[in-house]
């Protein structure tokens, strides 16, 4: 049985009714399912519906990166993954900047990489958007829907504002983390600990440096996107999110038709690179579907079958189209 229908029919037994037990009976139970086809993921719309954003492309990306294979921080995947980011980036006509740094981690000094696309307004205000390129390290994790829906997404939003005629009000830049993940070696889901200091180094890191610079006195918003893959995306308001922030988002998705998407809902998360700007005074949000935090998320099973091209361009759209939001505020 191939690893594709091998999922599929995970995750058909656990819509079926595994609810929370652990994954690992679920495992036991397919080895002797039937082979089923697995089911072509939702198609996008096309980017005329979608404010120019294609949700082809960005699937294409995350397909490309899940091939690479795993991408831990300091490994020879995320070295692959970095020239993919910083090649399309310039395809794209982007202004690159690599800010390489060191995180110090339980495993000790790991060379890092932040990848930042720069798309010059006329105006000293910033909106940052940004994700995570980094996958968790699991054996065998090739990270789908935590590393590289976000990414893909964001590599379809460079090629799309890098590419515009018109100047913005605002500078808007686009960021790749390192090291979102924390560090460890693995033994199972709870032999790595998450801290403030093991975690989020790269939007640590470029928030410190934005301090010392002075750009961070400039930045109107900062927006992050981590795991939109799922075909059935629900996102809820993060709480810990600035809200006037999510509120103009749920706003602009609800106009667009997505309030089935963007759902009257919140919770609390644990730590993501937004908590990064947020502990700085920075009005920032996390937009994230955590409800797979009991099924595939941080397992092997994160894999390509998890993320929907219609996803990535849901989310995109709205990203595209909260800039003017932005702009009318922050101009
Ligand atoms: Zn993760």
């Amino acid at each position: 049985m191939n690893k594709a229908n091998l999922v599929l029919i995970a995750v058909l037994l656990c819509v079926l009714g595994c609810g929370s037990q652990p994954n690992t009976v679920t495992h036991a139970a397919v080895q002797e399912a039937v082979p089923s086809q697995p089911t072509a993921p939702p198609i996008a719309p096309a980017s005329s519906a979608a404010g120019g954003f294609d949700g082809s492309r960005a699937f294409e990306h995350v397909r490309h990166l899940v091939d690479i294979g795993p991408r831990p921080p300091g490994s020879d995947g995320i070295h692959v993954a970095q020239a993919y980011i910083v090649g399309q980036l310039k395809n794209f006509g982007c202004e690159v900047e690599e800010h390489d740094f060191h995180g110090s981690t339980p495993l000790g000094d790991i060379a890092m990489k932040n990848i930042i696309a720069k798309i010059p307004g006329k105006g000293k205000g910033i909106v940052l958007y940004a994700t995570h390129y980094d996958t968790v390290r699991i054996p065998n994790f090739v990270g789908a829907d935590d590393g590289g829906s976000g990414t893909g997404m964001m590599l379809e939003l460079a090629r799309l504002l890098c590419g515009r005629k018109t100047e913005s009000a605002l500078n808007v830049w686009i960021a790749f983390f390192d090291g979102e993940e924390a560090q460890g070696e693995w033994a199972d889901k709870n032999s790595v600990q998450w801290t403030n200091t093991n975690s989020t180094f790269g939007s640590r890191e470029m928030a410190a440096s934005m301090a010392i610079s002075g750009d961070l006195k400039h930045l109107k918003a900062m927006i992050l996107a981590d795991m939109i893959g799922p075909s059935d995306l629900k996102i809820k308001k993060e709480n810990q999110s600035t809200q006037r922030l999510n509120d103009l988002i749920w706003a602009t998705a609800g106009r667009l038709g997505y309030g089935n998407v963007f759902v009257n809902e919140s919770f609390s998360i644990g730590g993501d690179d937004h908590l990064s700007f947020i502990r700085r005074g920075i009005a920032a949000c996390d937009i994230i579907d955590f409800d797979v935090a009991t099924t595939y998320w941080h397992t092997a099973e994160d894999t390509l079958d998890k993320v929907s091209p219609r996803s990535l361009a849901i989310v995109g759209h709205v990203f595209v189209e909260i800039l003017p939001e932005l702009e009318k505020k922050f101009r």
